[in-house]
């Protein structure tokens, strides 16, 4: 593996990322995962296919909407190009790898000047010759300078290459907050729920930690819609979102599943407290009056939830605990909504 290839990889990234995210700012683009793959092919400059399709719909003014993002990420990306998180990990790995090197470099310097030394004093006992005397006092002067300057070079690459870690790994903590969160309601989204329910079956089986799964859905959300149109929809799910992460406690798990529907993670629970959580959770969004307009004068009308609930056991995995949880939903809808049921 050669150094100089890896850092100027790495060099080629980071110049990318920083040209990426704000053109994609300034485009109005989500930095998603899959987004960011499209703008890290472009502005890679091999793919010229894409380049081309992209330059033309700048040139043109084109929105990119999400259906405009989505149908790039299918056209050009999706079956060549890997998880770009996954590469950036990579890339900031190369550049600790790199920093290692360097280090090491720096030790072996400082051994030389060691055996340099000691070589020094043996010669130094052996001679009273002052032509041999300087011989060594100017080999011993070289070798510090070269050295010294070694060590200088060293310095500045260090923290050159330090300033490029730290910010890629900002950059990195960016993405993976944007990948994780759900736009509308600014809470996690499925993505992140996926990775926090892997999380709640490690503690299950390697300290036996309980853990139970809500399954929120709004009721009736379409007739909602259609009655007060879907910007009204949005602000209401937005209202849902922070209902429901104002009364759980900090340590409980709440995301966007999709849609009207929401889940809760709630660790350390058995299912009797998690039905407790669900129904105070239930009543508050029922008891709410929504109102619109500057006076709240206009009611909204009733909004109301269905939870499922269920608790971890033995033989669960991902998506049986999540199916018993969404088959407890669906009895709560179909025994007449606006009510909790246990699995
Ligand atoms: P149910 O009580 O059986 O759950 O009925 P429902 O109407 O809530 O369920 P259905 O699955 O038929 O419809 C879900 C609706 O949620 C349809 C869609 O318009 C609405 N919806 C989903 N995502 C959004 C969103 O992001 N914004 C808005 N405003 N509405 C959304
Ligand atoms: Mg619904
Ligand atoms: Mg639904």
């Amino acid at each position: 593996m050669s150094s100089v290839k890896q850092l100027s990889n790495i060099e080629v990234s980071t110049k990318i990322l920083r040209h990426a995210v704000p053109k994609m700012s300034e485009l109005d683009i989500p930095v998603t995962p899959e987004n960011y793959s499209v703008w890290y092919e472009y502005f890679l400059g091999v793919n010229l296919d894409l380049k081309r399709v992209v330059d033309h719909k700048i040139e043109n003014g084109e929105i990119f909407t999400e259906e405009v993002n989505s149908d790039l990420v299918k056209q050009f990306v999706l079956e060549i190009s890997p998880d770009v998180i996954e590469s950036v990990h990579v890339e900031t790995q190369l550049v600790i790898n790199n920093l290692l090197e360097k280090v090491s470099k720096i030790s072996s310097g400082t051994a030389n000047l060691t055996e340099t030394l000691t070589d020094f004093n043996q010669e130094l006992q052996k001679t009273n010759d002052a032509d041999m005397l300087y011989k060594l006092v100017d080999t011993l002067v070289n070798e510090m300078g070269s050295v010294i300057h070694d060590n200088k070079q060293m310095e500045a690459d260090l923290n050159h290459m330090n300033e490029e870690v730290c910010s890629l790994k900002s950059e990195m903590e960016n993405l993976s907050v944007v990948a994780q969160t759900d736009q509308l309601t600014s809470l996690f989204n499925r993505r992140a729920f996926e990775d926090q329910i892997q999380v709640h079956m490690e503690n299950y089986e390697q300290n036996q930690t309980a853990s139970s799964l809500l399954v929120v859905d709004i009721d009736h959300f379409k007739l909602f819609n259609d009655t007060h149109g879907h910007l009204v929809g949005d602000k209401v799910l937005a209202y849902v979102a922070l209902a429901l992460k104002k009364s759980v406690k900090g340590t409980d798990f709440v995301a966007r599943y999709g849609g009207e529907e929401f889940v809760v993670l709630l660790p350390d629970t058995h299912l009797d407290d998690a039905l407790i959580v669900a129904e105070a959770l239930r009543k508050k969004i029922a008891d709410k009056k929504l109102t619109t307009g500057k006076e709240k004068k206009h009611s909204l009308g009733p909004l109301t939830v269905s939870v499922g609930v269920a608790t971890l056991n033995n033989s669960d995995d991902r998506e049986s605990y999540f199916i018993r949880a969404d088959e407890a939903l669906y009895r709560a809808k179909s025994s007449g909504r606006n009510r909790v049921c246990g699995e």
